[in-house]
This record gives structure tokens, sequence and C-alpha cells, in this order.
């Protein structure tokens, strides 16, 4: 059996868009670039396989 390795930023993040304050969960280990769903401002890009948040964080939920 594998021993699964909990990483700090495979969470779901909570965050408030800086421009509109929209509220949307992202997932912390995204590959991908998020957009706010409302405005279209960058929340959230990736380096090397890591996110770099760039809204305000809220709530990491478990
Ligand atoms: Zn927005």
């Amino acid at each position: 059996m594998k021993i699964m390795i909990k990483e700090p930023n495979s969470k779901f993040i909570k965050v408030r868009c800086n421009k509109c304050k929209n509220e949307q969960i992202i997932f912390g280990k995204s590959a991908t670039k998020i957009d706010c769903l409302v405005c279209g401002q960058n929340l959230s890009t990736s380096t090397a396989g890591k996110s770099k948040i760039k809204a305000r964080i809220l709530e990491v939920l478990e």
C-alpha cells in the first residue's frame, strides 16, 4: 500500500477576485491558468506545476 502524502497546495481554495469581488473556488494545484468567471481577471497562474494565486484567499477547503 502506498502512503498518500498531502501536499499543501493540493486543496481547493476559496478566493475573492480583486477586481469584481466575485468569490470563486479554485483548485490549488491546477496546471492551468484560472480566470474569474465574472470579469475575466486572472486569479491563478501555473509555474512549473505549482499554482500562484493572484487573488485574495478567503478560505482553504480540505
Ligand atoms: Zn472578477
